[in-house]
């Protein structure tokens, strides 16, 4: 094979794209990826998960410093240094993306910059960056473009005052006001970031509830605990315009359903209102590349789209829009070109939101099994119970699981609270394997640990905790 021949051309080095260069250099295949960001890692390691945890961290620490250390004993007097803050989640990417870098030449995987355009099922060509004018031949091409943020009609992004995640992750000072629109999972973390750091913070929701695909009741309490912790809500509400002079955005927000308009000005405007599949200059159209209503690239239980040899997956295809997801996907798809027979369980992929307290869940809410007619038991246990989360000084939160109410079949799994984004992989694990909720109450869990928790909301769908 020359240089520009290869098994398998990827076009996007985000967490689906690299992750499957990686697997299918491994399984054998001669692997190119053309990424034209200038760096791999897509949007969750440049713009997305990681910078985002980065600040999710220090602000937390920061804010803990400032008004969680009394209760402990510890007198500080703490000083915000929001450079080095954004220094350090720079530094954090920088080192990551490296890191993929080094894993690519490792695998002998060709890391072709630029950007790729797809003009047969066999050929990718290079029309934009360092590697332009470059033609690459191959046997298959997977589409790994993922997606961009959906845009608000009347609202014209500048990513300084009015900003999407990316902006939101690199403002030069703390506003004095920030507003969000959309009480999703970007809406809530950066939100938190910024509230922490010494913002006013008021989310503007479309619906009744935020991240409205969560259980209801986690949804309510979680809002409730956000309030708690001063962050304002204005529900059932949209944006229907935008003006601005050099210090102010003024909003004009109106009822969701019908009523007076008013205005609501803040110093920065966050858009987070969803994300929508990006597939710009990919040449889809002359290629006849099916998409749905939504714009998401169609694809076969095989990742292949309707063109053969042609395959997509992560953002860019239904589901959901998690890094996990497009990792998951990348691996499998690249198994099954090399002949194997993986597969991947949806109703197990687990969704963290990264506030304080963490919120996480598995499986079905209690809305979705309600909808498909199950028949379920709950069993709850608070966090206020548990010997650990007192001991660190943690009260707010609870476990919740749904089993099937005749064989005990463990459906879902809902928890917010300390540590909910490392607690529900054990019941991940439980849903993967087919487990009972009694299979979780019968495991023995260290003590003291919230990790006791989970056992004891198990115990609750049997005949009950012990410590409740
Ligand atoms: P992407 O990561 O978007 O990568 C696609 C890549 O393709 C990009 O680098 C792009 O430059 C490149 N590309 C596009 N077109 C071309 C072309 N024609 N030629 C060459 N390259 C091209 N998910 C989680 O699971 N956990 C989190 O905590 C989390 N936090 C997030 C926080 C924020 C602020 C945001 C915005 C997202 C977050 N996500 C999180 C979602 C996560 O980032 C995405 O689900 C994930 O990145 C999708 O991976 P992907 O590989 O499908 O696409
Ligand atoms: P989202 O879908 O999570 O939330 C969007 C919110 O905006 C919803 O509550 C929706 O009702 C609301 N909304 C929609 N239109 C509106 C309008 N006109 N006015 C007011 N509200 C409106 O989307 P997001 O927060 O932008 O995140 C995008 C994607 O990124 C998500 O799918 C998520 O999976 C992913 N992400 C994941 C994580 C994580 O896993 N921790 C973190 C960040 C982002």
């Amino acid at each position: 094979m020359s240089e520009t021949e290869f098994d398998l051309v990827i076009v996007g080095g985000g967490p689906g794209g690299y992750v499957a260069a990686i697997r299918a250099a491994q399984l054998g295949m001669k692997v190119a990826c053309v990424e034209k960001r200038g760096r791999l890692g897509g949007t969750c390691l440049n713009v997305g998960c990681i910078p985002s945890k980065a600040l999710l961290q220090s602000s937390e620490l920061y804010h803990e410093a400032c008004h969680g250390f009394d209760d402990h004993g510890i007198e500080v007097k703490p000083k915000l240094n929001l450079d080095s803050m954004l220094g350090r989640k720079a530094k954090i990417v920088d080192e990551l993306t490296n890191g993929i870098e080094f894993l690519f030449k490792k695998n002998k995987v060709t890391y072709v910059k630029g950007a790729g355009k797809i003009i047969s099922a066999s050929q990718v060509d290079v029309v934009d960056g360092e590697d332009k004018g470059k033609s690459l031949t191959t046997k298959r091409i997977m589409i790994a473009t993922g997606s961009e943020s959906t845009p608000l009609p009347g609202i014209e992004v500048d990513e300084k005052q009015i900003v999407t995640s990316t902006g939101a992750l690199e403002l030069s000072s703390v506003p004095k006001h920030m507003i969000v629109i959309g009480g999703g999972v970007i809406g809530l973390e950066l939100g938190s970031v910024w509230k922490r750091l010494g913002a006013e913070v008021t989310v503007v929701e479309f619906l009744d509830r935020i991240v409205p695909n969560m259980d209801g009741e986690v949804s309510k309490v979680f809002q409730r605990t956000l309030k708690k912790q001063g962050i304002k809500f204005k529900m059932k509400s949209k944006v229907t315009g935008a003006s601005k002079t050099a210090k102010e955005v003024t909003l004009t927000v109106e009822p969701a359903a019908s009523g007076d308009a008013e205005e609501m000005k803040a110093d920065v405007v966050l858009v987070c209102i969803g994300r929508r599949p990006y597939v710009d200059g990919l040449g889809l159209e002359e290629l006849g590349v099916e998409r749905d209503e939504r714009g998401f690239i169609k694809v076969g239980s095989d990742y292949q789209t309707n063109v053969a040899g042609i395959y997509a997956i992560g953002d860019c295809t239904p589901g959901p829009m998690l890094a996990h997801k497009a990792e998951d996907e990348g691996i499998v798809a690249a198994e099954m070109m090399a002949g194997q027979k993986p597969h991947i369980n949806y109703d197990a992929i687990p969704g963290v939101v990264y506030t304080f307290p963490e919120v996480a869940d598995v499986g079905a809410s209690e809305e979705k099994l309600k909808e498909a007619g199950i028949e379920y038991k709950v069993g709850k246990f608070n966090f206020m119970a548990n010997s650990r989360a007192k001991a660190n000084g943690y009260r707010d939160g609870f476990v919740k699981l749904l089993a099937d109410k005749k064989t005990d079949k463990l459906l879902g799994a809902h928890i917010i609270g300390p540590a909910a984004g490392e607690l529900i992989h054990e019941l991940t694990t439980i849903i993967e394997f087919g487990g009972s909720a009694e299979d979780v109450a019968r495991i023995c869990h260290a003590h003291p640990t919230f990790s006791e928790a989970v056992r004891e909301a198990a115990m609750a769908t049997q005949d009950g905790a012990i410590h409740a």
